[in-house]
C-alpha cells in the first residue's frame, strides 16, 4: 500500500501527483483530513483533483492531489470519504467519468434530458441511468414542495417523505437553476473573471471574489500588499455581519415572530447602509481586485455607523434569546452530529455548531493570523447555529476595529500573463469558500473551479431535516443553514443564447419576420378550417353551423360568418362537409384587431 505523508505546510498549499492505481490508498491515508473539494478538468485527458483541508489549530493548510483518470473510471472514493459523493455525481454529469463498481449516482446539476454543454465529455449513458433509486414505501408518501416556493426565494425542490407529520426522509433537487459560471470563466482573464465570481452567490460576493483572486494570485506568483489584504478582511467581516442579521430575520419569519423579524430587518438595513457608506455598494460588490482591493473603506463611516448598527443587531438578538417561544422552536430542531458534519465535510457555522473548528481565516497567509476567536457549540441544532452566528457577529465587529487600526488601503496588481495553477480560499458567512484556477500561457483561465460554502452544506441539510423533525421545522432548519441555491448552480453548462438574438446583436436588427417558415407540425396537428365558397350552399352552411360546438360559425342570410377567434380547430366542420371545408394548415392567426378575425364567406345560390 502506498503511504503518503500529509505534507501540509502552514501557509502553503501542497500539491502532489498520485497515480491512478494509488489513489484509493492515498485517500485512505488522508482520510483524517477534511475532504474540502473534488473536481475534474480536461475534455480529452481528464484529471481528478482532491482538495484536503487540515483544520487542526496551528497546522491549518491544504493538500491537493492530482490524478489522471483516462480510463473513464476511478475508485469509489465516497465509500472511504462520504463527502465525495456529491462531487462524484457532478463529475459524471460534466466529464462522463464515474466511480468504479457501478454505484448509483444522483442527478446533481443537470435537469433530466438536459442538452446543456458540459465542461468535458458527456456521460456515455442516458441521463436516467445516473439517477439513484427514489423509493417511497409503506404508509409514507412524498409531498412535493417547489421548485417555486414563494416570492423572492430561489428555485429548489424538496421531496418531503412523510407518514403524516413527521419528516421521514427528504430529497433535495437543486438543478432548477442554471448559470454555467465555471463554463463562462474559461478564456477570461483573472480580472474579467472576478465579475462573474462576484455573482456566484451574491450574498458571498466578497468571499468568492477573494477566493478566486487569491487562486489567480497564487497561480501567477503575486502577493497582495498587507493594507489591501486588511481592506479585504474588513469587507469580508461586514459581509458576515449583514448575512447573520439576514439569517436572524429569516429565523424569525420561519417561526412566525413578525416583531422579531422587523427588529432583525432594521439591523440588517442599517448594516447594508453601512456597507454602502463604507465601500459604495450595499452588497459590497467591486471591493476585491486582483492583487489586492479596488476600493479602500471609508474608515470614518465605519467608525461612526458600525456601533449603532451592531447595537441594533444585538438588541434584536438579546430579545430573541429571551423569548421562550422562539428558543423552544430552535432547541433540538434540525440536529446534526459532529460525526455527520465531519463525514459530509461541512463548513461554517453549520459545522462549528456541531463542534468542528474549521475556519479558513486560520489558514496562514492571509491578514488574520491567529486573531479570530472561533465560536463553536456542540448541540448541533438550530439554536446552536444561531448562537454561533451571534458570537461570530461580535467577533467581526472586534476584527473590523483591529484591521482599521492597523491600516487599510486600495491597491491592485495586474497579474503577469503566465501559466500556473493555484488554490484560493476565504471564510464566507456560510463557511469556507474555495476557488482553484489553471491559467494558460496567455494568463487566461483554462479551468476554474468555484466551490462556495453552499455547495458543501446543502448535503447536510437532508440529514438535519431527517432528525426527528416535523414539517414546520423545515423552514427553520433552512434559515439556520442560510444557504443559497445559486451556490449550487455555479457549475452547469450555460444555456445557449437563441440564434436570432445573437444575429440581432451582430446586425443591429431586433425584429425578424414571423414565422420564418411554415411550421412543420401544421401537417399533422389540427388547424382552423379553410372554406371553398363554390361548394358552400345555404343548406351546407346550416349543417356546418349545427356541427360547430364553439359557435364560431353563423349564417347571416347569404353569408357564412366565421369567427376565427372562437374556433377551436376541432375539425368537425371539415368532417361534416369535406368538399366544402378543409384544414387550413395555418396556425399563425394573430391580428391587431378583433374584427379582422371575423371572416364573411358568400354562399352559392341553390339551383
Ligand atoms: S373547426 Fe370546429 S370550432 Fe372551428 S369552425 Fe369548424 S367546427 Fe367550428
Amino acid at each position: 500500500m502506498t503511504t503518503v505523508e500529509p505534507r501540509v505546510v502552514p501557509g502553503a498549499v501542497t500539491t502532489f501527483q498520485v497515480a491512478s492505481p494509488d489513489l484509493e490508498a492515498v485517500v485512505r491515508d488522508l482520510a483524517d483530513l477534511r475532504l474540502a473539494d473534488m473536481f475534474a478538468s480536461g475534455a480529452e485527458h481528464t484529471t481528478l483533483r482532491l482538495v484536503w483541508a487540515n483544520d487542526t489549530a496551528g497546522q491549518a493548510g491544504y493538500v491537493v492531489t492530482e490524478t489522471p483518470v483516462d480510463s473513464g473510471e476511478y475508485p469509489a472514493l465516497s465509500d472511504i470519504a462520504p463527502a465525495a459523493f456529491v462531487e462524484e455525481c457532478e463529475i459524471y454529469e460534466q466529464f462522463g467519468t464515474r466511480p468504479a463498481g457501478g454505484k448509483p449516482l444522483n442527478r446533481m446539476m443537470l435537469p433530466p434530458h438536459a442538452s446543456l454543454p458540459t465542461l468535458g465529455r458527456k456521460p456515455p449513458a442516458e441521463p436516467e441511468e445516473a439517477r439513484a433509486p427514489h423509493m417511497v414505501g409503506g404508509q409514507a408518501f412524498e409531498f412535493p414542495f417547489g421548485p417555486v416556493r414563494q416570492v423572492g426565494v430561489e428555485s429548489l425542490y424538496y421531496g418531503l417523505v412523510t407518514s403524516g407529520e413527521e419528516v421521514v426522509d427528504l430529497y433535495l433537487f437543486t438543478w432548477h437553476k442554471h448559470r454555467g459560471l465555471e463554463w463562462r470563466l474559461q478564456g477570461k482573464t483573472p480580472e474579467q473573471a472576478l465579475f462573474l465570481a462576484e455573482r456566484t452567490e451574491g450574498l458571498s460576493a466578497v468571499a468568492m471574489t477573494w477566493a478566486l483572486a487569491a487562486a489567480a494570485e497564487a497561480a501567477a506568483g503575486v502577493q497582495p500588499a498587507k493594507a489591501a489584504q486588511r481592506t479585504r478582511a474588513v469587507a469580508l467581516e461586514l459581509e458576515r455581519l449583514y448575512n447573520h442579521a439576514a439569517a436572524m430575520a429569516a429565523l424569525c419569519q420561519s417561526t412566525g415572530l413578525s416583531v422579531g423579524q422587523s427588529a432583525a430587518e432594521i439591523a440588517l438595513e442599517r448594516l447594508l447602509r453601512l456597507n454602502a457608506s463604507a465601500f459604495g455598494h450595499r452588497y459590497l460588490f467591486g471591493v476585491i481586485g486582483t492583487g489586492g482591493a479596488s476600493r479602500a473603506p471609508d474608515t470614518d463611516a465605519i467608525r461612526d455607523e458600525l456601533p449603532g448598527a451592531y447595537s441594533e443587531f444585538k438588541r434584536a438578538a438579546d430579545a430573541l434569546l429571551g423569548t421562550n417561544s422562539f428558543v423552544d422552536r430552535l432547541e433540538a430542531t434540525g440536529i446534526l452530529t459532529a460525526d455527520q458534519a465531519r463525514d459530509l465535510g461541512l463548513v461554517g457555522p453549520v459545522a462549528r455548531a456541531s463542534g468542528l473548528t474549521a475556519d479558513a481565516r486560520l489558514v496562514p497567509g492571509g491578514p488574520y493570523g491567529t486573531q479570530p476567536a472561533v465560536a463553536t457549540a456542540t448541540a448541533g441544532d438550530v439554536l446552536a447555529r444561531f448562537t454561533v452566528m451571534l458570537a461570530e457577529a461580535a467577533e467581526s465587529v472586534r476584527l473590523i476595529g483591529q484591521f482599521l487600526d492597523a491600516g487599510t488601503a486600495a491597491s491592485t496588481i495586474e497579474l503577469p500573463r503566465t501559466a500556473g495553477t493555484g488554490l484560493g480560499w476565504a471564510e464566507s458567512p456560510r463557511g469556507e469558500a474555495l476557488a482553484w484556477v489553471a491559467l494558460g500561457d496567455d494568463g487566461r483561465i483554462a479551468r476554474a473551479r468555484l466551490r462556495p460554502a453552499s455547495a458543501r452544506n446543502w448535503r447536510g441539510f437532508d440529514d438535519a431535516c431527517r432528525s426527528q423533525n416535523v414539517f414546520t421545522d423545515i423552514p427553520i432548519i433552512e434559515a439556520s443553514f442560510w444557504l443559497t441555491a445559486a451556490g449550487m448552480a455555479r457549475l452547469q453548462g450555460r444555456r445557449r443564447m437563441t440564434l436570432w438574438f445573437i444575429r440581432g446583436i451582430r446586425r443591429g436588427v431586433v425584429t425578424t419576420r414571423y414565422p420564418a417558415r411554415p411550421d412543420a407540425s401544421a401537417r399533422f396537428l389540427p388547424t382552423p378550417p379553410a372554406f371553398r365558397p363554390r361548394a358552400l350552399t345555404r343548406v351546407t352552411a346550416d349543417r356546418l353551423v349545427a356541427s360547430c360546438p364553439s359557435g364560431a360559425l353563423r349564417r347571416d342570410g347569404g353569408v357564412l360568418s366565421y369567427d376565427v377567434g372562437r374556433c377551436t380547430a376541432c375539425g368537425r366542420c371539415a368532417a361534416e362537409a369535406p368538399a366544402a371545408v378543409q384544414s387550413s394548415g395555418e396556425f399563425e392567426l394573430a391580428a391587431t384587431a378583433r374584427s379582422v378575425l371575423i371572416k364573411r364567406i358568400p354562399l352559392r345560390e341553390e339551383r
